[in-house]
Order: C-alpha cells, then sequence, then structure tokens
C-alpha cells in the first residue's frame, strides 16, 4: 500500500511542478524554488532508485542556503516539507556542540525529526532537517587550524559532528528530546533518505578581498553562489560543504515583494486580519500606500519578512480593539495610520 503511494507520488512529481506548488506561498526568490524544486526531485529519484537495487551511488542532493535575515529562507524548506508531505525539523546550530561537550549532540536533530511524527521511526526516515544559522559555527580565525589547546567546541567540532549526520546512514538518535534534564532513550534511525537543508546569512562573507559579494554587492538581484573557496576562508571545513552540493543564494526583499507577501500568498497576512475583521462584520481594507509604509517600515528594521506581523499588530491594534463596536463599517488604513501606529509606540 505504501510503496504504491510513493511510486504514485514520484511520477506524478515534476520540478516544475514543485516549483509552482512553492509559488503558490513563497514571493520572489524564482531561482531559490527552482533549484530547491531540482534539489527536491533529485532526492525522490534517488530514493526511487535506491529502492529498486539502483547500485551506482547518486549523491545526495543536501542544501545550502544563504541569504539575508526574513528573506523566506526556513519558510522555503518547510513549504517544501508540506509539499512533499513529509516531517520538518527546524534546528539551530548555535545549540549544538562537538560530542561529549555539555549542549546538544547533533543527533538531535532527528530526534526532533522523531517528535515531529510522533515517534514513527519510517516517517521521520523521509524527512527535512533544517539547520539555521549554520555561518555561526565557522570556525573562528580563519585560516589555520588551531591546536587542541584553542578547541572551538561551538565550530568546527560541530562541523565534525555535522559530517557524521549529512551524509550517515543508521544512528542512534534520543528518542525524547523534549524533556532536556532527562536521559535520553536511543532508538536507530535510518537517515540516509533524510534531506538536509542548511541556512545562514553570512553576513561578512566576501570574496577575500574584504569586497563584498552576493547580496551585499551592488546588484543586490544578482545570485551568484559564493564558491567553496570563499566559504573554506570564512571558517568551514571542505569537506562538510562537499556533503552540500546544492547550493543557493535567496534576494533581499524588495518593498514590492513585501507588499506581495502581505496580500498575495496562500497565507497571506492581510487576508487573515480581513477575515479576523469580517466576523466582527468590519470590511478592513489597506490603501496601496499604507501597504507600501508598512512595507517600507519593515526594511528600516532589517528583518525583511519577518518584520510585517509585528507592524501589521501595531497598525491594526485600535482597528482590533474597537472590534465589535464597529460593526457593520468599513475601514480603511492609510499611510498616516501607519506611521502614527509606529511613532506611538516605537
Ligand atoms: P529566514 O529563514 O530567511 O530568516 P523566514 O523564512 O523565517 O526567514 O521568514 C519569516 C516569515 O516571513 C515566514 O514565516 C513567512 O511568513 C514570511 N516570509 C519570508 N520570506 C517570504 C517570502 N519570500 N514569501 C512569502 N513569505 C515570506
Amino acid at each position: 500500500m505504501k510503496e504504491k503511494r510513493d511510486i504514485y507520488r514520484f511520477l506524478h512529481v515534476t520540478p516544475r511542478r514543485l516549483y509552482e506548488q512553492l509559488d503558490q506561498y513563497v514571493i520572489g526568490q524564482k531561482h531559490a524554488k527552482e533549484v530547491l524544486a531540482i534539489a527536491a526531485y533529485n532526492h525522490l529519484k534517488r530514493i526511487e532508485y535506491l529502492k529498486f537495487g539502483g547500485e551506482v551511488s547518486i549523491r545526495k542532493s543536501n542544501v545550502l542556503m544563504i541569504g539575508p535575515s526574513g528573506s523566506g529562507k526556513t519558510y522555503l524548506a518547510r513549504t517544501l516539507a508540506r509539499i512533499l508531505d513529509v516531517p520538518f525539523a527546524y534546528n539551530d546550530a548555535t545549540a549544538f556542540t562537538e560530542a561529549g561537550y555539555y549542549g546538544e549532540d547533533v543527533e538531535v536533530a532527528i530526534g526532533r525529526l522523531l517528535y515531529a511524527t510522533n515517534q514513527n521511526v519510517s516517517s521521520a526516515e523521509n524527512g527535512i532537517v533544517f539547520i539555521d544559522e549554520i555561518d555561526k559555527i565557522a570556525r573562528r580565525g580563519g585560516g589555520a587550524r588551531t591546536g587542541s589547546a584553542a578547541r572551538d567546541i561551538g565550530g568546527e567540532g560541530v562541523q565534525q559532528a555535522l559530517l557524521k549526520i549529512l551524509e550517515g546512514e543508521k544512528i542512534f538518535v534520543p528518542v525524547n528530546v523534549t524533556a532536556h534534564w532527562n536521559k535520553y532513550d536511543y532508538t536507530e534511525v535510518d537517515i540516509s533518505n533524510v534531506l538536509f537543508i542548511c541556512a545562514g546569512a553570512f553576513n561578512e562573507l566576501n570574496d577575500g578581498d574584504g569586497k563584498a559579494i552576493g547580496f551585499f554587492g551592488d546588484d543586490a538581484s544578482q545570485s551568484a553562489e559564493p564558491s567553496t573557496e570563499s566559504l573554506v576562508k570564512y571558517g568551514f571545513l571542505p569537506e562538510l560543504l562537499g556533503r552540500l552540493p546544492v547550493r543557493v543564494q535567496l534576494d533581499s526583499l524588495s518593498a514590492p515583494d513585501l507588499v506581495s507577501i502581505l496580500t498575495q500568498p496562500r497565507e497571506a497576512m492581510i487576508p487573515e486580519y480581513q477575515r479576523l475583521c469580517a466576523l466582527d462584520q468590519i470590511q478592513l481594507d489597506f490603501s496601496q500606500d499604507a501597504l507600501l509604509e508598512i512595507a517600507g517600515a519593515a526594511l528600516k528594521q532589517k528583518l525583511g519578512a519577518r518584520a510585517l506581523r509585528a507592524i501589521l499588530e501595531k497598525v491594526l491594534h485600535p482597528v482590533l480593539f474597537v472590534g465589535p463596536e464597529r460593526a457593520g463599517e468599513r475601514i480603511v488604513i492609510e499611510p498616516d495610520d501607519v506611521r502614527k501606529a509606529l511613532t506611538v509606540t516605537a
């Protein structure tokens, strides 16, 4: 039964279809959506190939995403998991430590997949593990490897530990990851079909001459992927980079992108608030300039789309407060309402 479903799913998926599905949720980032669609498709093909006894190895398409905060890295990965109908686990690389040190072992990342599936091992084995803030575990001090006197347990040690899981097979995984202070129980999980997506902002990434590349260059829309060499200089082990063969750079979102994010995607925020108001018989609308004002405020905070919800909450505070008292009215938010809301509470 399960086999049949998998094959069915496989036959009906194409990179373009995956792209189109991502496109319903994620605004902009055309190149990243294409790259991710291809990576996911190849990942599925690889799984099928191995299932039917393929012998020559097809490499895993683990992904490294580079892009500013709030540009949609996590959202893209999470949406992909939803489209593929596989479990998703979010991890923060800065919480990991080298085995034996106080902190999280990298196996906890797989433990989170188990948790997301209610401890269903076979479902977890097809999941997506997302590792955020990967740039924060770059080796300090760049160039030369340090001796044991200067152990870098949060950086290189974690990279070493990650090497083990990025292309790992059967490993022992803690089952009760949410119970922090307990001794973990372990179970065996085959992670050869788990897809890893690592992401980071790489703020200080430059080409070695101190000149910024990619989204820090003059042309924000150009998405030149950083070279392995520049990532090694940044402080990554070449072996780790070798296990993240798919690289993709996300653009910083523009004001019009942010306006689209507010209004267009399947889970857009403004329709959500409009529904909320409609329940009180209020017709809520925003003038185009008000939307641009909100986008401008988000850009100022340099948090990308991440700033939008908090801004909207502030702007709509007066409307949401009076709520049912204004039943039957139409309320239009103008740029002035936005400015007022943001200066009063700033
Ligand atoms: P990042 O991981 O790049 O820092 P996130 O993916 O966490 O950013 O983005 C935060 C939120 O902003 C998401 O949950 C989503 O609601 C929204 N968002 C960000 N980028 C986009 C985008 N390109 N299209 C639609 N929504 C987006």
